[in-house]
């Protein structure tokens, strides 16, 4: 399809638990266009995939009917169009390419705060298609309701179907996706700089690729396997950040339990006995503490915890500091040895 990329498929986006509900959503959608969740809206961060489940959405459909119409089109495009149109009296066009699909994909929504003409535009669109069970998938980079700049009558069109939201990816996702991609490039590159990569990694998709690239490419013009030390030396500028970056959770945990008698699992996982869980705080405040892990992020590493979970273990950990003074000594005692461990 001229407006899809053929590699943004659901075989290529590997699911886990911060997408499951939107690679769901968008699956159904494409197997039954214009029957459930219309209109559909993705919302998340850059590089969290939203381009990519949009568009295979459409490759899906396509591939399965060639005789249906799509169009997808980031909201610039949309808006560029639309003023070219008016610009050389084209409405009539405009309006016949966007109003005579089955699907209309518009990528970046909040790319049309403040084109107010090209709102009502979309406004008038939404409506044709809706009216008429036309399947319709906005992607936008943060929720509808925080996008100030919208009318009021077309925020109320993308809230009243189904909204989604992309969500971080995790340790175990963030690997299975990088594993992916190096088994689809057949690139000689182990497990373990996968490892290095995604611990370090965390920030979004985009970002993890961006790193894998830079070692397939170090890899292909060295003619030269790469190790873990190189990848290190490679990356160093990616990874490194104002706080320690060579600092994981997973070593944060293995200290922490340590210290405690623990296991690092209990640490990740569900028992709240005391005897876990104040080790268990401790250890996410300390991340916070030396390392730049949002708290969402940190709670998905402590078993998908919530970011609130976090804030809370780090008020809790503070305020005992407060009562009981031999706690800062413990903490600056297993910090001390995640540093050392780190070096
Ligand atoms: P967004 O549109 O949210 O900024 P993209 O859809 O452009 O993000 O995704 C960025 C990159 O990450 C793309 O190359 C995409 O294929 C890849 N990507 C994102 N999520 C996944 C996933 N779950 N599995 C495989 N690849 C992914
Ligand atoms: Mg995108």
């Amino acid at each position: 399809h001229p407006d899809l990329r053929p590699d943004y498929t659901f075989e290529n986006f590997v699911i886990g638990e911060n997408n499951t509900l939107a690679a769901n959503a968008c699956m159904a959608i494409s197997k039954n266009p214009g029957t459930a969740y219309n209109p559909c809206l993705i919302y998340g961060g850059v590089g969290l995939g939203k381009t990519h489940l949009i568009q295979s959405i459409g490759n899906y459909a396509w591939a399965h009917n060639p005789d249906i119409k799509i169009a997808y089109v980031t909201a610039e495009t949309f808006t560029n169009e639309f003023i070219e149109a008016i610009h050389h009296n084209k409405n009539h066009q405009f309006k016949n390419k966007y109003r005579k699909v089955d699907i209309l994909l518009i990528d970046d929504i909040h790319f049309l705060q403040e084109k107010t003409g090209t709102q009502e535009e979309l406004f008038h669109t939404f409506n044709a298609l809706y009216e008429t069970n036309k399947q319709l998938v906005f992607t936008c980079d943060r929720p509808v309701s925080e996008l100030k700049q919208l009318t009021d009558r077309l925020r109320s069109r993308f809230e009243r179907g189904l909204n989604v939201d992309l969500q971080a990816p995790a340790f175990e996702t963030r690997f299975a996706i990088l594993k992916q991609k190096v088994e689809e490039k057949k690139v000689p590159i182990d497990d373990e700089v996968i490892e290095l990569i995604c611990r370090n990694v965390t920030t979004n998709v985009r970002d993890l690729e961006a790193a894998l690239t830079r070692l397939i490419a170090y890899a292909d013009l060295l003619h030269k396997k790469v190790t873990l030390d190189i990848a290190r030396q490679q990356l160093k500028d990616v990874f490194s950040n104002p706080k320690m970056s060579n600092i994981t959770v997973e070593m944060i945990q293995r200290v922490t339990a340590e210290y405690f008698n623990l296991s690092p699992n209990d640490l990740r996982g569900k028992k709240r006995t005391k005897a876990i869980a104040f080790p268990r705080q401790i250890a996410m405040y300390i991340t916070r503490e030396i390392t730049e892990f949002s708290t969402t992020e940190v709670g998905l590493e402590f078993g998908g915890r919530d970011h609130t979970t976090v804030m809370h273990a780090c008020q809790r950990v503070e305020s005992r500091m407060q009562t009981d003074p031999s706690l800062e000594p413990i903490i600056q005692r297993i910090v001390r040895q995640i540093k050392e461990y780190g070096t």
